[in-house]
């Protein structure tokens, strides 16, 4: 078909990635939004002052969830730079001289705020330097988003970016490539860019073909068309002709080949030499992170975070019907493999819904399954939707942030009871839902045998179990010295948990951070955890490092680590003896 139209190639700088087919989608850039200008009587300073710290308040946790977000996605880059973002937020001198002006001039926020901005970015633009303009174009970010939460307007939605689209934009922030996933985003074409901008490098982290130095004017157009880019060398070909599509299709199953060899050489699953099986299974945070259970060879989705379901969108509105199509599109994805489902775990660093009432201390605040038991109808709207596709696959429900076995037994109850509902109004449900309990408080830990008893299954969240057992915030870089994975405390409370709830034979995974790191995977074996669960590109190398262990080897060496007295000793041991099978992967 596209043999009608005229193939365009056009050559533009190699900024990331291989090569991306999709068709192109024209993202807006930076619009001189007018903003609304007018003074204010002095009765409302203070109001508009407290306008303006609710904004940056509200970015702040926005740039927090994203860094989550990224974070999951293993993009550790781009968490970094995320972090600049709210370091420039949080600058007192910014802030203070905000609020100053607004008390000086009195006029809207959004006056003030704009006009500091302007002055800062012709600063910014006047210096040459190639890294001072980076910082420009973070900074517009930045202002851009203060400005939204400002000043709500319609924001492009990212899904309202059709699937396999190929954005093209004048330049691209950082924060619109963060956001970025991969099933709707399948590369970047900007017109200015450059390979050590901040959108280049998490472009890169998280794998997206861009090419800069393109005219949208020339791209403009062809919107809607197929194009096809290729990362490497900067090409650009609009309309390509079917003999091209075919040449950069093959180039690019290749390059995916490639990618997974690892996984797909066996696809049997992953064992020690000695035949013991450790199920490898994938973390997801969204629809379209469910491609990459089959390629990547996951047995299943150990932990579905479906908070992330409604990111940036008010969960109170999140409709019983509405969960009901995304949870049968996910059970579907999964083809009968394990669907471990969170039930939404909100608060603490994953942000607090109810904006104006912000918590001292979050993490210890009303979390997960608190705020679940609190607000029920959102707990019973999000249940029933689930149960209602109970009969798609393996279905499981997991709870998250059990503190005690009496969150446990009511949430059990209110299942039950949709479940009795959800009959009597004609549903079919399945007859048995597994029912597990996220064990990440140390509360949990110690009571994990009452818990352990009155449920199906376990699944030890080590992020927040170090968090809370460290005293250590696992959003604060000040303290991530503190954040010890490798303690011998943790180790000694997994341990735990695995011997209770191998006493009432049930299954235990592990689905923090630590499941994906290799160096951790043979002592983790040894301490008896079967079932590891992880964002889907780190499975490879698991696999690696697990196949070539034998179990009473790793129960040897987990004897010694255990012994041992702090998490330097834990960590130097490890690497020592398992270290050197991570090399030959290289
Ligand atoms: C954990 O705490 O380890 C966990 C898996 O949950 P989350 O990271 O979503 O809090
Ligand atoms: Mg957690």
């Amino acid at each position: 078909m596209s043999d009608l139209l005229e193939e365009i190639i056009l050559k533009g700088a190699p900024i990331s990635g291989e090569i991306a087919i999709g068709t192109l989608f024209f993202l807006e850039g930076f619009s001189d939004e007018i903003v609304p200008e007018f003074s204010i009587p002095v009765a409302e300073v203070e109001k508009e002052i407290g306008r303006y710290r609710r904004a940056v308040l509200s970015s702040r946790e926005d740039l927090h969830d994203l860094q989550l977000f990224l974070a999951k996605e293993g993009s550790t880059e781009a968490v970094s730079i995320i972090d600049t973002h709210i370091q420039m937020l949080e600058d007192p001198f910014m802030t203070t001289f905000i609020e100053k002006k607004i008390r000086l001039q009195m006029k809207n926020t959004e006056t003030i705020f704009r006009s500091v901005m302007n002055d800062y970015e012709k600063e910014f633009s006047k210096v040459q330097d190639s890294f001072f303009r980076q910082r420009l174009l973070d900074v517009k970010d930045l202002s851009q988003r203060i400005l939204r939460n400002l000043h709500p307007r319609k924001a492009l939605q990212t899904e309202e970016i059709p699937q396999n689209s190929i954005i093209f934009t004048k330049e691209l922030v950082p924060s619109s490539t963060a956001e970025a996933s991969k099933g709707q985003v399948k590369g970047f074409i900007t017109e200015i860019g450059g390979i050590t901008s901040h959108a280049a490098l998490i472009a890169r982290s998280k794998g997206i073909p861009y090419v800069a130095n393109i005219s949208t004017d020339t791209l403009y157009p062809h919107k809607g068309s197929k194009v096809i880019i290729d990362g490497q060398s900067g090409s650009v070909i609009v309309n390509p002709k079917e003999h091209t599509l075919e040449k950069y299709q093959k180039q690019y199953e290749e390059g995916l080949k490639k990618m997974h060899s690892t996984v797909e050489e066996d696809g049997e699953g992953t064992t020690t030499i000695d035949g013991v099986k450790i199920d490898l299974l994938a973390n997801i945070e969204n629809l379209s992170d469910l491609d990459l259970l089959i390629p990547y060879n996951a047995e299943g989705i150990g932990l579905f975070r479906s908070e992330f379901l409604f990111f940036g969108k008010e969960l109170q509105n999140f409709a019983e019907e509405d969960q009901f199509i995304l949870y049968q599109k996910i059970m579907h994805k999964a083809q009968g493999m394990p669907v471990v489902f969170r039930t939404f775990d909100v608060g603490g660093d994953k942000g607090n819904i109810n904006q104006y009432e912000p918590e001292p201390n979050p993490a210890l605040g009303c979390r997960g399954i608190r705020f679940l038991l609190r607000n029920k109808e959102i707990f019973v709207h999000q249940l029933r939707a689930l149960l209602r596709v109970s009969t798609d696959g393996d279905l499981r429900i997991l709870l998250p942030m059990i503190s005690d076995v009496a969150e446990l037994l009511q949430a059990k109850e209110l299942i039950q009871e949709a479940a009795l509902e959800l009959r009597s109004e004609g549903h079919e449900i399945a007859d048995e839902i597994p029912i597990g309990c996220m064990i990440e408080v140390p509360s949990a830990v110690m009571v994990s045998d009452h818990i352990a008893r009155e449920c199906d299954f376990l699944s030890i969240g080590t992020n927040d179990l170090v968090q809370y057992t460290l005293a250590a915030d696992r959003a604060t870089q000040e303290v991530y010295l503190f954040y010890k994975a490798y303690h011998p405390s943790i180790l000694r409370m997994i341990k735990r948990v695995i011997e209770e709830a191998s006493r009432v034979d049930i299954p235990v995974s592990l689905c923090g951070e630590m499941a994906s790191d290799p160096l951790m995977a043979p002592l983790l074996i040894g301490l008896g955890v079967r079932k590891l669960s992880c964002s889907p590109r780190f499975i490879p190398k698991l696999r690696k490092m697990i196949s070539t262990l034998s179990l009473p080897k790793v129960e040897e060496v987990t004897k010694e680590v255990m012994k041992l007295e702090n998490a330097d000793q834990i960590e130097t041991v490890l690497k020592e003896i398992f270290g050197t099978i991570l090399l030959t992967d290289e």
